[in-house]
């Protein structure tokens, strides 16, 4: 157990105001959700600070033609407000952009949280101060604010990876990254487009493009296993019985290994004798569609060779299926790595869209984007494409660049980017030594998966800890080295035997932060399944908030007690 320094007898403890209790940025489901913990159930003052014009995140960027969850439905949502979920009607399986961006706005304004928001402002800076026991927080407006508390919820995939191809700015056509999608409509109608990136993204808005476009020429360094998504439309039935299970929901996500309310198969690949029951077993997970592919077929699949092998032969066996032109199915077999390995794309209609006459896929592993030029692109090899229109979806610097993109200063000046360029890794996913007070809400070896589950466990925390420092008179929460390392050190183990690990570098996988030019890769995640993370969670909270140190500065700044923030000509909302 740690020891922590006894709290200043009161007569000791000066305050001075700080504008708030605490400030976030970010104002998505982490935002929003952290934002309600402190202001609606601690009674904190708290100012949110979102560099979009509305609430969002996720689902205010990204907003291409065909964006839509992985997550179904009823696991993507604000879980907290349980009113709310049982009267929200998600319209299908896995809702489209709007759809959530909806949501996201409703659940502000049903909680009157937009009041609490600075748009269009983005935090630049925030310097902590160890001497006083507050942070200084500068926005991209130069206003700067103090606060007890600093918490960043930017996301894990705000921040999109610049895209490495020269001559970009001299095309003349249109270019869009999927990630900075225009608020206005964009058509592809009799248009030769060019989508480069075969992630998530790309494989998201590429069958849209495929509708309309005269071409539609899709630029594939590595062949994913996009896994069938089989959405479906709600019906009044099913709807009905989703709104009432909210609990059932909330409480199989925060057992399930990603988060997903969802059975995990304890099926071996070892338990079938025949490869027919193998194939049986897979079958029926690819049949239920989305992930359930990946937690229900074999339990052994992330770890287990045969497994491995298995699996991705018969993923290669569907794609031969769906695709008529062996040339293309070939291609779209991925043989560079394992499933696991990278983040699986779902797909709707994905491998079927080959079939059309105006659909071409580019092989640029062995030959690669030279550079784009103002008529189109060319290929090392020579080869040139004409092109109206340019999709990147060249994917993101994952859970560290939304944290690096803002100058954040420590204990003695230490920058939170030099720290996690170093070493991706944080407390349980929500602190770091050296940066007391401050909260990460999807750090790096956050638990992986559906993120609505792991935002609402860590809000939670985050909301625990605090009041946890105020029943004690603790001003000052930070997390221990020690403990730090030794999470870091569990997040390792769980992932260096899994194909993520082995196969995961060679392929650039943002999951272990591979596809970012000069990082070394790390585990972003805490791929140790929900019931495991939140059985920590349990016994960090038990023994006192064990991994971390609380203390009291010789100076401690309190609560405002004066006039108002905007009474002082300080105003920033
Ligand atoms: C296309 C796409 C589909 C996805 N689908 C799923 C899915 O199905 N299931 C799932 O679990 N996850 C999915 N994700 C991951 C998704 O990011 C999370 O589910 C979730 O939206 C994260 O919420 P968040 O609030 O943590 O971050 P975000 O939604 O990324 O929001 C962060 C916010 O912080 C703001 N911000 C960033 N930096 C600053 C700053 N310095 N100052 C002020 N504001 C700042 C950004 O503008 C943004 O609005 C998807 C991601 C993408 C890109």
């Amino acid at each position: 157990m740690l020891t922590t320094p006894a709290p200043l007898p009161s007569a000791q403890r000066r305050t001075r105001v700080t504008d708030y209790d605490a400030v976030i940025a970010g104002a998505a489901f982490a935002g929003l959700r952290v934002l309600y913990e402190l202001r609606d159930r601690l009674g904190l003052s708290v100012k949110a600070f979102e560099a979009g014009s509305d609430v969002g995140g996720t689902w205010y960027w990204n907003r291409y033609p065909g964006a839509r969850t992985d997550t179904e439905s009823w696991a993507y949502c604000m879980f907290f407000d349980k009113e709310f979920y049982e009267q929200w009607e998600w319209s299908e399986r896995y809702p489209p952009q709007p759809e959530v961006l909806a949501h996201l706005k409703r659940v502000a304004e049903r909680h009157d949280l937009y009041k609490n928001i600075e748009f269009n402002t983005r935090v630049e800076a925030a310097t902590w101060d160890e001497a006083n026991g507050i942070w200084t927080i500068t926005t991209d407006h130069g206003v700067e604010v103090t606060a007890r508390y600093f918490i960043a919820a930017t996301g894990l995939l705000s921040i999109p990876l610049e895209p490495p191809f020269p001559g970009l700015s001299s095309f003349k056509g249109e270019c869009y990254l999927t990630a900075r999608w225009p608020h206005h409509a964009v058509t592809f109608e009799g248009k030769r487009v060019a989508v480069i990136g075969t992630g998530a993204s790309g494989v998201q808005i590429a069958p849209v493009i495929a509708h309309t476009a005269e071409r539609l020429f899709l630029f594939q360094r590595t062949a994913n296993y996009v896994l069938p998504a089989r959405n479906v439309p709600l019906d009044e039935e099913w709807r009905k019985e989703l709104m009432h299970k909210r609990d059932e929901i909330y409480a199989m996500s925060c057992k399930q290994l990603w988060g997903f309310p969802m059975e995990d198969s304890t099926t071996r690949f070892a338990d079938c004798e025949t490869d027919e029951e193998r194939r049986f077993v897979l079958d029926r997970a690819w049949e239920a569609g989305g992930f359930r592919f990946l937690f229900q077929g074999f339990v052994d699949m992330w770890v287990d060779e045969e497994a491995a092998r298995f699996t991705q032969e018969f993923v290669h066996d569907k794609i031969r299926k769906l695709v008529k032109d062996p040339e293309t199915a070939e291609l779209l077999c991925p043989r560079d790595h394992r499933l696991g390995a990278k983040r699986p794309p779902l797909g709707h209609h994905y491998y079927e869209m080959f079939n059309r006459e105006n659909v071409t896929l580019v092989d640029i592993k062995a030959n690669a984007i030279e550079a784009i030029t103002p008529g189109g692109l060319r290929l090392a090899g020579g080869e040139e494409y004409e092109l109206d229109m340019i999709v990147l979806a060249t994917g993101f610097d994952g859970m560290v660049g939304p944290l690096i993109s803002m100058d954040v200063r420590g204990c003695e000046g230490e920058t939170l980017r030099d720290r996690l360029t170093a070493a991706a890794d944080t407390y349980l996913g929500i602190a770091i030594d050296g940066f007391p007070n401050m909260f990460t809400m999807t750090g790096p070896k956050c638990p992986g998966g559906n993120i609505p589950t792991t935002v609402d466990i860590i809000a939670d925390l985050v909301g625990k800890a605090i009041t946890h420092m105020s029943g004690h008179g603790y001003d000052v929460i930070e997390a221990q080295p020690e403990a730090l390392q030794q999470y870091v050190a569990q997040c390792r183990r769980m992932v260096e035997p899994a194909v993520l690990w082995k196969d995961g570098v060679n392929v650039r996988s943002w999951l272990i932060g591979a596809n970012v030019p000069g990082r070394q890769p790390a585990p972003l995640f805490w791929f140790g399944g929900m019931e495991l993370y939140t059985g920590l969670i349990r016994q960090v909270i038990d023994h006192g908030f064990e991994g971390f140190a609380f203390r009291s500065p010789a100076k401690v700044y309190g609560r405002l007690d004066g006039p108002p923030l905007e009474a002082r000509g300080n105003v920033v909302g």
